[in-house]
Formats: C-alpha cells, structure tokens, sequence
C-alpha cells in the first residue's frame, strides 16, 4: 500500500476534468472503487473510458479535480510509483512473428518495474513469472516465440505479464478486441477466474457489450466525458438503458437467454 487509503477505497476520484491540449475527455467524473471490486465500463466510442483508466495508472493531464489512488494522490511525480502498483492490459496488437522473445521472456517484461532494468532476474522472478503462466493456461508454451501465438494466447501472456508485476489494481482496456467469440469468452472466464482467485480490485473497460464481464459487481455507462449511469450489471444491461446511451436501439435479449441456458 503506498501512503494511507481511506477505508476500504483504493481508487477515490473527485470531479476529475482531463483534457488533451483543447480536448475534454472527462468533463467532472467522480468515482470510488472499493479493494477487490470487479467494475465494468461501458460506453461508446470517445466517451472517455481508456482516459479513466489513465487517471488511475498516473498518466492522465488532470486540469480539475482530486484523485487518490491506493491512498496516493495524484500529483506530476506520483504515477511512476503507481504504475508499479497498477496492471494494464490493453487490447491485443499485432506483433512481428520474428520477434525475438519467447513467452517466458514477455511475461517476465512485467517484473522489471520492481527490479529495475539492469538487474538480472532472480531464482524468484523467475519463479513469479513460471506461477502466473500456470495461472493463464500458457506453460506448454513458455518458450514458444511470442509471435508465434494465436491472438487468444497473446492476451494470455499479455494477462500473464500484468500479473508478474503483482498489481493490486488490475485495469483491461478492451482486452477482447479483435478475438473471435470463443477467445473472447475464454479470455472473459480467465478474468473472472483471475478476479475470484486473487481479489484483485478490477477495472474492465469495452464498448463490446457482449464482452461485458456478467461477474461484475457494477456497471458504469459512460458517454461524452460523465458517468451518465451505474448501477448492478442485470439493472443497467437493458434495452431502454442501452438505447439511450449508444442513441440507437439495442437488443441484450438474445445474450441474456443465451446466458440463462448455459447456466
Ligand atoms: P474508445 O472506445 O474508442 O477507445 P474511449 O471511451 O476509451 O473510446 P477515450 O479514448 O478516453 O475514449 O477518448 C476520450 C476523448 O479524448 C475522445 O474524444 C478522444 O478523441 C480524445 N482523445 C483520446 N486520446 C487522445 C489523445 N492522445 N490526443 C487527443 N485526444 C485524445
């Protein structure tokens, strides 16, 4: 923990106001996270999810507001610490196939915040890095070359790499991009798995309604820079409420039944 947390909350922001240059990307957003609660974030495109991620990991331009994260507030010189404390996985990027790193290697990139870039890596790091491949289903392929992995296995080790760091706040930003339907729901049984096994505090960003995590314990809309609304998953993941926040009409029906069968 670094400084003090109030309470149970390791993320407190206060009428946050971020901008880039003349752009408002968050217009007054307010928002406690509890430790080890699993919050969704949906929106549509430019409502300024990725940029909430981006205050808690320290790298936002904050013009207004107050920010606290993990009892740290944030200032210009705080998010180096942060970033040590706070996992991102972003979506999926294609990748050379020639790159020139094994799997083991990737995931290991995740320790070096804490051991600093020069020091080689311990009989412990090591350690770290074969328990988390463990954890994401990827030691068969610890030394397979990195590019040489499917895109479902690529956010596998990209999770894996999160993890090495041992974060205390885990933030994926459309982590599900760009995979096909069943990647997609591994890689969504994988965060929950990940979520229910380490209480890690979670933060899950899409604009894939269909890869809105059901295990979460709330939703935030968000839409042209606010929290337009949030609330319980089954509360907020409605046809009325989805309508009004993508401006269009939307249809869950389907995933819902879906749902109720396999369950
Ligand atoms: P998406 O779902 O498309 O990723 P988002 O909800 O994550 O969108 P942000 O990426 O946070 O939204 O963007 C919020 C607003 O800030 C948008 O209007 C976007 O154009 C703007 N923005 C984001 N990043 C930058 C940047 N690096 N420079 C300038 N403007 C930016």
């Amino acid at each position: 923990m670094i400084g003090n947390e109030t309470g149970n909350t390791v993320i407190d922001i206060e009428n946050a106001v971020v901008s880039y240059r003349e752009d408002i990307a968050l217009r007054g957003v307010s928002l406690r996270v509890k430790r080890g609660e699993f919050v969704g974030i949906v929106g549509p495109n430019g409502a300024g999810k990725t940029t909430l991620l981006t205050l808690v990991n320290g790298l936002a331009r904050l013009l207004q507001g107050q920010v606290s994260v993990l009892g740290c507030q944030f200032t210009s010189g705080t998010g180096h610490v942060l970033r040590k404390k706070v996992g991102y996985v972003a979506q999926m990027m294609s990748l050379d196939p020639r790159m020139p790193m094994s799997v083991h290697d990737v995931v290991m990139i995740g320790r070096y915040g804490r051991l600093g870039l020069f020091k080689r890596p311990s009989k412990h790091d090591h350690k770290i890095v074969d328990k988390v491949l463990e954890l994401v289903s990827m030691t068969p392929l610890a030394n397979r070359p990195i590019g040489h992995l499917s895109g479902g296995e690529q956010q596998r080790v990209a999770i894996a790499r999160c993890l090495a760091q041992e974060p205390e706040i885990f933030l994926l930003d459309e982590p599900t991009a760009s995979l096909d339907w069943k990647s997609k729901m591994d890689i969504l049984e994988l965060v929950k798995m990940i979520h229910q096994s380490q209480k890690l505090t979670t933060l899950f960003v899409t604009h894939d309604l269909s890869a809105i995590p059901v295990s979460c314990n709330r939703l935030i809309l968000m839409k042209d820079g606010f929290i337009w609304n949030q609330g319980g998953v089954s509360e907020l993941l409605t046809d009325t409420q989805l309508s009004k926040l993508y401006d269009m009409p939307v249809h869950m029906v389907q995933r819902h039944r879906q749902e109720a069968v396999a369950a």
